[in-house]
């Protein structure tokens, strides 16, 4: 088998035991040297969304409780490092599907997700889903038992665009397809998590609906 991102034969898969004890994070799809590329959070990160920061709080993070007065919930699983844009730049820009078999075996394995009630995506803008042909977000979790249930009422166009307070303050752009009311533990994911404003949005459009659940949020990258 090829290293997904290489080209360069595997050698050296994980074992269905190593998966299994998962001592640490694997791929089946991509070789070691590959994926060490890839950096976990660490310790010296944001309480709050796990940006690698040396302070306690991010600046997102306190921008968040000067502006909204609210503090997140966001749990990441690796940062947004060069490996990580280059990545995200295959997978997205260019729109190679395959890539999402990078992180399967590990959102497989990742226990994590088990103490929620539902786990929901990101919905594509409607321009984006033509042009890609598929929704990035809920491919990468595919291994999820994902439900749908935002969709995109109006683009805000890019992020990286704006400057921090400008991406705080997007209006509104989702809204609730389904009923909710019978969820208590809810996550979204999302690929990566900028500044925080997306999942936020996506957030407040669900405790609209339904204002006792607890919502939790996630990415891959941060
Ligand atoms: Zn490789
Ligand atoms: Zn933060």
């Amino acid at each position: 088998m090829k290293c997904l991102l290489c080209h360069q034969a595997i050698t050296d898969n994980p074992s269905l035991f190593e998966l299994f004890i998962n001592l640490k994070p694997m791929s089946e799809s991509v070789c070691e040297f590959c994926f060490s590329k890839f950096e976990p959070i660490g310790k010296k990160s944001c309480r709050y969304c796990g940006k690698t920061t040396d302070k306690n709080v991010c600046e997102d993070c306190q921008c968040w409780k000067k502006h909204f007065h609210m503090f997140v919930k966001h749990t990441a699983l690796y940062q947004y490092n060069q490996a990580m844009h280059d990545y995200f730049r295959s997978y997205k820009r260019k729109g190679d599907y395959q890539l999402a078999e990078v992180f399967a075996t590990q959102i497989r394995y990742t226990k994590y997700f088990k103490k929620y009630d539902l786990i929901t995506y990101i919905p594509s803008t409607a321009e984006h889903l033509r042009t890609r042909k598929f929704n990035p977000v809920q491919v990468l979790f595919s291994q999820l038992p994902l439900q749908s249930v935002l969709e995109v009422i109006h683009d805000t166009g890019p992020q990286a665009q704006k400057n921090r307070l400008q991406r705080l303050q997007t209006p509104q752009k989702f809204a609730v397809t389904k009923n909710l009311n019978n969820y208590q533990k809810i996550l979204i994911v999302n690929d990566i998590y900028t500044t925080g404003r997306t999942l936020n949005l996506a957030r407040s459009a669900i405790l609209k609906q339904n204002k006792n659940c607890q919502i939790e949020t996630f990415s891959l990258a941060r």
